[in-house]
């Protein structure tokens, strides 16, 4: 099966389509039965059957069969925001007294949320890599968590190495593949147990979806679909499962563009005396770069680069003057974006965190990459020599 066919066509041939070329949405919030029997039964398998729509929706249901296709997993659950998919499947996993690892850097609320988790007797571990895995790893460890790339970073991390030391250590490991789609990348190949994705980034790809979902093995995915997301209520609505299912026709596509567009952008700023170091992944000059190969069939077209400036001003400056990237949060549209994590933060967390000054995040959308690249030069020759 490829990715084309599961992104177009899978599951759409059911007898309930009737031939619609996009799904139905059943907007109904509950099901009805016969017999109270039938409701009876249905109730116990309420991660299978359609009783009530914060459980499941057959709309949800075909955009989960794609999403577990495309990452080769047996199951996936999607929710309402990828916060809600990654918080329901670290709580399913952990309980009082266990600890997590966090290998390296994570989207930032994740890791809020597992400082939250202390509350409840949860404690957690940032290491940069498996020898500080190595050294902080306890009997009380349960899960590794990780990213790659990495957040805002975009460092590369080996993810059979690194999943096969967590097998052999008891522990269940779980990747955020955002960044690459499972167009780009496929974890669950490499030994990871749990796959989790904001589908508000690429495969969403029209900035207008907030969702999440995870994938893995019916084993781990059962409890949470039963326990977690019916008590959090952190449910994806057909709405946005249809938007999702939309998101995916294109997304081999898009993919392949927003790629091509990358590569050029981030390739004409490695190069630009402005530029201290551009952090992406496709370039052969990313230290990651071999290891991704390895591992990944794609880039996808987010990425950091660092002006040569400690003035915040002129960062700020250097912002104000593009035209075509919009100024905004999030990632992975069909738009431009741009973001200074610096600006956004006090001086002394960012000093403590370690953001460089000059840091800058671009996400590159499906406009012209000629296009693109003349606004970054614009930009740049506009703010003048960088202080
Ligand atoms: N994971 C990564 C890597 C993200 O960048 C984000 C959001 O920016 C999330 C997860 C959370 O997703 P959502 O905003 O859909 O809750």
């Amino acid at each position: 099966m490829d990715d084309e066919w599961i992104c177009g066509r899978l599951g759409e041939d059911e007898p309930w389509m009737l031939g619609a070329v996009n799904p139905p949405v059943f907007e109904n919030s509950l099901f009805t039965f016969e017999t109270a029997g039938e409701l009876g039964e249905a109730i116990k398998n309420e991660d299978e059957r359609y009783v009530y729509w914060r459980g499941t929706n057959p709309t949800v249901d075909l955009a989960q069969r794609k999403l577990a296709a495309l990452e080769r997993g047996e199951r996936a659950k999607c929710f309402a925001s990828g916060m809600g998919a990654i918080a329901a499947t670290i709580s399913s996993l952990v309980k009082a007294g266990d600890h997590v690892l966090v290998l390296g850097a994570v989207y930032g609320p994740t890791t809020q949320f597992l400082r939250y988790l202390e509350k409840f007797g949860v404690t957690h571990t940032h290491v940069d890599d498996l020898e500080g895995c190595d050294s902080a790893i306890r009997a009380s460890t349960r899960l590794l968590y990780f990213e790659s790339p990495s957040y805002m970073a975009y460092a590369v991390v080996d993810i059979a190495e690194v999943t096969a030391w967590a097998r052999e250590r008891g522990l269940v490991s779980v990747m955020d593949n955002t960044w690459s789609t499972p167009i780009f990348q496929k974890p669950l190949t490499l030994g990871v147990d749990l796959v989790v994705h904001s589908l508000s980034k690429y495969i969403g790809g029209h900035s207008d979806l907030v969702g999440g979902v995870v994938v893995g093995p019916s084993r781990l995915i059962r409890p949470l679909a039963l326990t977690e997301y019916q008590l959090y209520g952190a449910a994806m609505s057909p709405h946005d499962a249809a938007k999702v299912i939309k998101g995916l026709r294109t997304l081999p596509v898009r993919m392949a563009a927003h790629q091509e567009r990358g590569l050029a952008v981030a390739g004409f700023l490695a190069e630009h005396p402005a530029v201290r170091t551009v952090n992406y992944p496709g370039l052969p000059s990313h230290p990651g770069h071999a290891q991704a190969l390895r591992q990944m069939s794609g880039f996808s077209s987010l990425f950091s680069l660092e002006l040569d400036t400690d003035s915040r001003p002129a960062v700020a400056a250097f912002i104000d003057l593009l035209r075509y990237f919009r100024i905004g949060v999030s990632w992975g549209g069909f738009e431009s974006l741009v973001n200074a994590p610096a600006l956004s933060t006090e001086e002394s967390v960012r000093a403590t965190m370690g953001i460089p000054v000059g840091l800058v995040r671009l996400s590159v959308g499906l406009e012209p990459a000629d296009t693109l690249i003349k606004d970054l030069g614009l930009a740049l020759e506009g703010v003048g020599p960088l202080a």
